[in-house]
């Protein structure tokens, strides 16, 4: 059976590295706020070219504590807009809805999947005050009409960069190329965590200070509290484990970009749509590699038959998801579209060359 993701073998590529690493730090008698953090969150920076990283819980937080921040910092305020594209995994949006700002959908583009940057003005009011653009699948989205945009209306820019650390856009990696990012490690993304783990990145001191006490009660100094904050801390054993994987990431990349390489090049079933292969390959990382079919289930049942396991990112969108009911009646036929056809394939930095061999061998016969 080709799995879609072997997140063992995946860990287990590092087996020396990280057990010697945990064992360090369970005898260290030090486990939260500590130097494994500090380390880890002073290594992303550098890696993403940001000034600041901040580690956090998980991804959704990270996103969260951003809007949160701009809040506290009188940037942004209840009611106020934040343009999200409109296929998104619903925590792109639901950290818009929980700071009690309003998500306004955009749709993607059909041939990335990312917004579509020409469409974002004629959705921008004067309540507008950020753009969550999402890298979805590991492809970067960005371009200059954007970054005219936010100088032209005065919004942020926040990259929910959960699906493409180490993409770049004009050789300024994700991460560093908005006012703020989100990165979310839950196990199966290109850096994963053996659990939950997030982070964030920018370069405005500012900010970083206010998200910094937001995840820790609200507070700078002990017991002193200044905002209504939250509990969110990225704990030593995943800062340790993320630190280790975090100098692999660009090689795994590497080895991602080889087999989607594979794919776009190798199947030729003319009911298959493939993702475009970006002319410059340093704008994506892969996370998922998608394909579109009329036949998306009839497709899903014939590789699981022949043992090729597969998912679907992902089957509801955002607007017709039980949790926004008043977006239920609204139509976005691009991403509704999406919904209904698209497959992902396996792809992982230990896919053997063969599995993928059989994929596109299945993929041309069906
Ligand atoms: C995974 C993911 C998140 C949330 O990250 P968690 O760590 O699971 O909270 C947010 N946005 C996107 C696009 C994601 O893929």
């Amino acid at each position: 059976m080709i799995k879609f993701l072997d997140l063992q073998k995946i860990n287990l590529e590092y087996q020396q590295e990280i057990e010697a690493k945990l064992i360090d730090v369970f005898r260290s008698g030090w486990y939260l706020m500590g130097k494994e953090l500090a380390s880890f969150e002073q290594n992303l920076a550098q890696y993403t070219g940001a000034k600041y990283a901040i580690g956090v819980a998980n991804g959704l937080d990270a996103l969260r504590l951003i809007l949160r921040a701009y809040i506290e910092l009188g940037i942004m305020s209840t009611g106020d807009e934040i343009i999200v594209p409109s296929n998104t995994y619903i925590a792109s949006i639901l950290a818009i809805s929980d700071n009690g700002l309003v998500p306004v959908l955009v749709e993607p583009d059909i041939n990335t999947y990312n917004i579509n940057i020409s469409k974002i003005e004629e959705k921008i009011t004067s309540k507008t005050k950020g753009i969550l653009i999402v890298h979805l699948y590991g492809r970067v989205v960005f371009s200059e009409e954007l970054q005219n945009l936010t100088q032209k209306y005065d919004v942020k820019i926040i990259e929910d960069n959960a699906q493409a650390i180490g993409a770049e856009w004009n050789g300024i990696k994700t991460g560093n190329l908005g006012d703020a990012a989100g990165f979310s490690f839950y196990p199966g993304k290109n850096l994963g965590a053996l659990g939950d783990a997030g982070a964030i990145t920018t370069n405005d001191e500012e900010l970083t200070k206010t998200i910094r006490a937001l995840a820790n009660y609200g507070s700078n100094t002990k017991y002193v509290n200044i905002y209504q904050g939250l509990n969110s801390r990225l704990d030593e054993i995943q800062a340790a484990v993320l630190d280790i994987k975090l100098k692999y990431i660009d090689e795994e990349n590497e080895t991602r970009r080889k087999i989607a390489r594979r794919y776009v090049d190798e199947i030729s079933n003319s009911n298959i749509i493939l993702p475009e292969n970006p002319e410059n390959e340093s704008e994506h990382v892969w996370h998922i590699f998608l394909i579109r079919t009329e036949k998306r289930d009839e497709l899903q049942k014939y590789l699981a038959e022949n043992n090729v396991q597969t998912l679907i990112h992902y089957p509801i969108p955002p607007h017709k998801q039980k949790a926004y009911k008043e977006w239920n009646t609204q139509s976005f036929t691009i991403s509704e579209k999406i919904h209904k056809e698209v497959l992902s394939l396996p792809i992982s930095p230990v896919m053997e060359n063969e599995a993928v061999t059989k994929i596109i061998e299945l993929l041309n016969k069906f």
